[in-house]
């Protein structure tokens, strides 16, 4: 998914909708400690297809963007064409179809989700980790 106009680092890029349901799938995205958003079993069709765009963000190592509770936020400033993109590692906790990633940044990792990071990969994401994760993390630690 493209970044259709210039926008200022901090800035909302766009808000998730659909479904939400406690379990992950391939196109789902976490929002919560227990809150998944999937797109419409008819997402695709009846001009629904522009409010889910959202599907089609790819992920990054090295992301502009970042999920904070039902939005996307950019990480700096945006500009017109360029591919936006965030960190599945720092929305799900584990994913229900780990891929071997293609970002570029990181050498080809395995894309399984933030619960199978090691405390550096943690660390190396700090700055756009999303807060439900670090939710489950003190919730872990209690
Ligand atoms: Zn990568």
């Amino acid at each position: 998914m493209w970044c259709d106009q210039a926008v200022p680092g901090g800035s909302i890029v766009l808000e998730f909708s659909g479904d939400v349901r406690p379990t992950p799938a391939r196109f789902s995205v976490q929002v919560g400690v227990n809150e998944h958003i999937h797109p419409d079993d008819d997402a695709l069709t009846n001009g629904n297809a522009l409010r889910f765009a959202w599907r089609f963000l790819n992920h990054s190592c090295a992301p502009n963007c970042r999920v904070a509770g039902r939005v996307l936020v950019a990480l700096r400033d945006l500009v017109a064409g360029e591919e936006l993109t965030f960190d599945y590692n720092a929305t799900e906790w584990s994913m229900a179809e780990p891929f071997a990633c293609a970002c570029g940044a990181c050498g080809g990792s395995i894309v399984r989700g933030f619960a199978h990071l090691d405390a550096q990969a943690r660390e190396r994401r700090r700055d756009w980790i999303a807060e439900h994760l670090l939710e489950r993390l003190r919730d872990e630690d209690a």
